[in-house]
């Protein structure tokens, strides 16, 4: 269970984010939902340790504190991330990219094991692995960052507009992927703007305005709120 409470950023003068609370069930998917800029990015990097907080940030993940770990503490702790661009080795070839994603030290035991999970996950990535990842259609790139993240053996997963740039056929065979990766046991917390396809996907959700988780609830209690209708799935 990841427990995250009042997290606050301020770039300089500019008030990103005021308090944000939240919590993932283990092998829960819960998105935040939330218009460009509301501070969706700036609370996944807080929660990663990527950005600095404002004092009074908790973060704990089954019991453990990671609220002022460093960022690959907190990979080692089960918290595991793919931002916003996906955060993968351009450069490298399939193989690469997931063999460094095996760095952590809780990952060393059992990587063929999740290696192969993550193939069976990703079938296309098994065919390409020789593949220098930026060649790759954006859909597969997004395969290689989960992938990549996946290897680390997380309990957590965040992952930062997953999404962003696919084709509709691409977000649902990736959404039914992000589904069984749920299915073995970790799990997702989302930030998406596509909120047909994540409240489809999700468990529960938050919602996120300048800077302010302003709403939650079920992924069904959201989907039927007329203010999140109209807010996010376009009036419908
Ligand atoms: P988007 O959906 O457009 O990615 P977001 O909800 O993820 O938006 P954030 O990226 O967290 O929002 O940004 C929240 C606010 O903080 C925005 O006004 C943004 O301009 C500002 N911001 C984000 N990063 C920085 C930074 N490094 N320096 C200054 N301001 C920043």
């Amino acid at each position: 269970m990841l427990e995250v409470s009042n997290v606050s950023v301020a770039y300089g003068q500019h008030r990103a984010l005021t308090e944000a609370s939240l919590n993932v069930g283990d092998g829960e998917i819960v998105v935040i939902l939330g218009a460009n800029g509301a501070g969706k990015t700036s609370l996944m990097k807080a929660i990663a340790g990527i950005t600095p907080c404002l004092p009074g940030k908790s973060v704990r993940l089954s019991g453990c504190d990671l609220s002022s770990l460093p960022a690959h503490e907190i990979v080692e702790a089960g918290l595991a991330s793919v931002p916003e661009g996906r955060g993968i080795f351009g450069e490298l070839t399939v193989a690469e990219n997931l063999l460094l994603g095996a760095n952590p030290k809780r990952a060393r035991d059992g990587e063929a094991a999740r290696r192969k999970q993550v193939l069976s996950l990703f079938p296309r990535l098994g065919e390409r692995l020789t593949q220098t990842v930026r060649t790759m259609s954006g859909g597969e790139q997004q395969m290689v960052a989960i992938g990549r993240a996946l290897m680390s053996n997380p309990d957590i997963l965040l992952l930062d507009e997953p999404s962003l740039g696919l084709s509709p056929l691409m977000v649902r065979e990736l959404f039914a992927s992000l589904r069984q990766v749920r299915e073995a046991g970790v799990g997702l917390l989302l930030v998406e703007q596509n909120a047909q396809e994540s409240l489809a996907l999700a468990d529960r959700g938050y919602l996120i305005e300048n800077g302010k988780i302003v709403g939650s609830g079920t992924a069904s209690a959201l989907k039927s709120d007329p203010a999140v209708r109209r807010a996010y799935l376009g009036g419908l």
